[in-house]
């Protein structure tokens, strides 16, 4: 992909690429601190997002304080947008986000759409809300043929919500992250006979309320340390052979059980939609898959910010709107010239914290709190989580300068753990480290 520089291009003071959830919430929170000149750029026909095919309820409890359904949740941040007079373009695909050295000018975003073919907007400030896809069976190798009958979670969760289409009948699942917990349900709602949900690792990557609502409420087993190891059927998929996996994740032999099936459906991860970030040559987290960020969500190109799920995947599209909102206000802030530079601290982890976000803090004299969002790599109980200081030979016994105490953390609930201003600004170390500390044997899924 080329990058179009085009500098007779119209003036747009803020762009914000996609128009789900965090697209929504970015705009409405830039519009309410003063931005007017904006604009939404959505490839779909419509707003909301995944928001659109995701019917059941469980949304918006921490936003609204009530049990909303996805589109429901995506239609109160519509109708902001709208009373807002926010310009969307649907139908609008961005194609191309090149850095600008033109003053005030944070980028070039290139798009097409039917309406207006293509064009280039110089924009004062991005956000880029993209969202996420699944990950595929092609990254899973799984060995045998190559039959009809094995879609992703999500493709099945759209043709049964949106299009009317009942993807099978007996049912075998792979992966028991959120989505793969919610189309078990789903299914049997539907009438099909879920058989199993396999999940590779020794716990679920989904919420433990859609563990409790989606298969022990419908007598689905959930199958911890197992996968699928045989794909069986030549026009159609007619079963799956189910292994037992070791410690290092290795099918065991003599484990092997079969089910008969006309359907498998695939959950095995999200991937954040960062072509455009990486096309910009913005920094990127290896393990978020997302760009890295500071506290105002500001990636390593200024005036460019990031949120929701093409930041990090997140459990709760709740913690979406949050998010996307402040990216809003600090894009609202960076217009205003308000983002001044400061010095950098660099969160760092241990083995036991898999990733941060944000990645790094930037100090200034309007530094505030800063909550710091994180991910276990595994299940730990009793563990206290600390913050501190790293000092300049490396050595991670500086000041602890915040810390709680959790029962549990698990990799499937995301954690917060705020540090606080004058913390902050008083630490001299430039790394920090977030870590989990054990006071227990971590244990199994329950
Ligand atoms: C299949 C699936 C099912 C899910 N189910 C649930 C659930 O049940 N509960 C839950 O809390 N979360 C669920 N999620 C997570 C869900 O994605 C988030 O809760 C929330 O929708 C994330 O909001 P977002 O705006 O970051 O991303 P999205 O909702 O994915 O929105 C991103 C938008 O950006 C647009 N876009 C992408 N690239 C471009 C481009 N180049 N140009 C223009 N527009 C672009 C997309 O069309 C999309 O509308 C699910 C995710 C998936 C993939």
């Amino acid at each position: 992909m080329q990058n179009y520089v085009d500098k007779t291009a119209p003036y747009t003071a803020l762009v914000i690429i996609g128009g789900g959830p965090a697209g929504m919430a970015a705009a409405v929170a830039a519009y309410d601190d003063g931005v007017r000149d904006m604009v939404i750029l959505e490839r779909d026909l419509n707003a909301g997002g995944i928001l659109r095919q995701c019917i059941h309820n469980g949304f918006g409890l921490h936003r609204f304080g009530e049990e909303l359904t996805g589109p429901e949740y995506a239609d109160r941040y519509h109708k902001m947008v709208v009373e807002r007079g926010i310009a969307v373009k649907t139908g609008a695909t961005v194609l191309d986000v090149t850095p600008s050295e033109e003053e005030g000018i944070a980028a070039y975003v290139t798009a097409i759409s039917e309406a207006e073919g293509m064009f280039t907007l110089r924009a004062g400030a991005v956000v880029l809300a993209m969202g996420c896809r699944e990950r595929s069976k092609g990254a899973l190798n799984i060995a045998g043929t190559r039959p009809a009958g094995i879609y992703s979670a999500g493709t099945a969760q759209r043709f049964v919500n949106m299009e009317g289409y009942m993807p099978g009948r007996k049912v075998v699942i792979l992966g028991s992250g959120d989505i793969g917990l919610i189309m078990a349900r789903r299914m049997t709602l539907e009438g099909a006979e879920v058989k199993a949900v396999c999940e590779l690792m020794p716990y679920s990557g989904g919420l433990a309320r859609n563990i409790t609502q989606c298969l022990d409420d419908f007598g689905i087993p959930l199958m911890l340390s197992h996968t699928v190891t045989q794909i069986h059927g030549k026009e159609r998929l007619t079963g799956v052979t189910v292994s037992k996996v070791d410690e290092k994740r290795r099918p065991i032999p003599g484990s092997e059980i079969y089910f008969e099936c006309d359907t498998l459906l695939l959950s095995v991860g999200l991937i954040p939609e960062n072509e455009l970030t990486r096309g910009a040559n913005i920094g990127m987290d290896g393990i978020t898959g997302g760009a890295t960020v500071d506290q105002y969500r500001q990636t390593s190109l200024k005036g460019v910010f990031a949120c929701g799920n093409v930041l990090h995947v997140h459990d709760l599209v709740d913690y979406v709107s949050e998010e996307a909102a402040l990216a809003g206000t600090s894009a609202a802030a960076h217009l205003r010239g308000e983002l001044t530079e400061g010095r950098t601290i660099t969160l760092k982890t241990d083995g036991k914290v898999r990733y941060t976000v944000p990645q790094t803090v930037t100090i200034t004299e309007n530094t505030a709190d800063v909550t710091v969002y994180f991910r276990p790599s595994d299940i730990y109980r009793d563990v206290t989580v600390t913050v501190r200081e790293v000092r300049t030979d490396g050595a991670a016994d500086g000041n602890i300068i915040s810390k709680k105490k959790r029962i549990k953390v698990a990799p499937g609930e995301m954690e917060t753990i705020t540090i606080k201003a004058a913390d902050l600004t008083a630490a001299t170390a430039d790394t920090l480290l977030v870590s989990i500390e054990e006071s227990a044997k971590k244990g199994g899924n329950a």
